[in-house]
């Protein structure tokens, strides 16, 4: 085996290690990573069994623990993300579960911001109460309410920033500090800004959760999850759950995802700049009631949008007014799909009330922001011109609509 592993400590930059961290070569010396397809593994001798049980030999026992092409994923992402450790799961909402779970006991207390992705909601508001966690939800840019949220069996605070799919941010570094004096763990789900585009931990964060279905494939391959934090949380409360309750990720999807890492920068980039483009030309055009995408000098939190997020991501969110109008929108796109995923290299347009959160009730709907002309677009890397001319003409219908 290869172990000219980069650890955290080499002085690398980013590009660097999306392409190189965690590589791990075999005897073979294969060019690209190679896949362990295998659930288990074989001892040479009963002592060498038993001593790997016992956690005496390093190696691996089970894929449902770990396993060589996984950890090639973990030790790429925990290198980017600047983590002690990573472990990496099936879907995101695996990885948001289990790092809640795995922590939270009866009787604790949650504090989070209400606009959320859809499953986290349900996690926090119906999922983990059946167990008696308590999880009060508030206004993730009101620094008061998250204050005046904090009990003494606080133990954990979640949060979204930028949310899905209207684009509010919360002030991590602040929200950290709160939660700290109270004595709680944050947790991020950092989907929306990527790896590249926020620094949840940098900025106080405890634990930093991924849908590596996002952009870190981003190409509408397979499911994932990751979870990063420091080596405490992750052998004392993740690691434990995670071996006995089985959301470990397929060996092969770690090897699309790892594979998608080394090409994350220059796709979400691209992505980016795209975006933040068609924003400015959807603000100008006028035809929408409202443009969010938080690099816009009109979005509400755009100084703390500047302060801490290092780009404006790739999604942006417009009000059309009206269902009958966001319906016309999108039907008249040639080039962007319908569809609910985000971060692909293909452009999405999602209209969240009837699709990704039909399910929650109108009146959480409407506290979100969620609005009957709400269409969600998720910027690929499609050329530019056609991008903007596609919107175009969905904006002219959705004005005659
Ligand atoms: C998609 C998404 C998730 C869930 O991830 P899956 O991989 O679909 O399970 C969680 N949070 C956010 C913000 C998402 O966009």
């Amino acid at each position: 085996m290869d172990q000219a592993l980069l650890s955290p400590n080499d002085d690398i930059s980013l590009e660097t290690a999306l392409v190189r961290g965690g590589l791990r070569r075999s005897d073979f010396g294969e060019m690209s990573e190679a896949i362990f397809l295998t659930s288990g593994f074989v001892y040479d001798s009963a002592e060498r069994a038993e001593a790997r049980f016992a956690g005496e030999d390093e190696g691996f026992v089970y894929s449902r623990y770990a396993n060589p092409t996984l950890e090639v994923l973990e030790k790429r992402l925990a290198l980017i993300e600047g983590a002690e450790a990573c472990h990496v799961t099936a879907s995101g909402m695996a990885a948001v579960f289990t790092g809640l779970f795995c922590y939270l006991r009866a009787g604790d207390h949650v504090v989070a911001s209400r606009a959320l992705f859809g499953s986290c909601h349900v996690i926090l508001t119906t999922i983990l109460p059946r167990y008696g966690i308590e999880t009060t939800l508030v206004d993730g840019a009101d620094l008061d309410a998250w204050q005046a949220a904090m009990r003494p069996n606080t133990r954990a605070i979640f949060l979204e920033t930028p949310a899905n799919p209207t684009l509010d941010l919360v002030d991590l570094t602040a929200v950290a500090e709160i939660a700290h004096a109270g004595g709680a763990k944050v947790f991020v789900d950092n989907v929306f800004a990527s790896p590249l585009g926020q620094k949840p931990l940098e900025l106080g964060a405890d634990v930093v959760m991924y849908s590596a279905t996002k952009h870190i494939d981003g190409q509408g391959r397979c499911l994932g999850g990751a979870l990063l934090a420091d080596a405490e949380f992750c052998n004392d409360h993740f690691m434990p759950y995670y071996r006995h309750t089985g959301p470990a990720l397929s060996p092969f999807n770690a090897w699309v995802l790892a594979k998608g890492l080394e090409t994350l920068s220059i796709r979400v980039e691209r992505q980016t700049r795209s975006a933040h483009s068609l924003a400015e030309f959807i603000e100008a055009d006028g035809g929408a009631r409202t443009v969010r995408y938080p690099f816009l000098e009109s979005h509400p939190q755009h100084e703390l949008a500047r302060r801490q997020m290092k780009s404006g991501g790739t999604i942006v969110s417009l009000d059309l007014g009206s269902k009958q109008a966001a319906f016309a929108f999108i039907n008249a796109l040639r080039i962007v799909d319908i569809s609910n995923n985000l971060g692909d290299t293909r452009s999405i347009a999602t209209h969240p009330m009837t699709t990704t959160h039909r399910a929650m009730a109108v009146e959480d709907r409407a506290a979100m922001g969620i609005t009957d002309g709400l269409v969600r677009l998720s910027i690929g890397l499609e050329g530019y011109d056609d991008l903007q001319a596609d919107v175009e003409r969905a904006l002219a219908a959705a004005k005659s609509a």
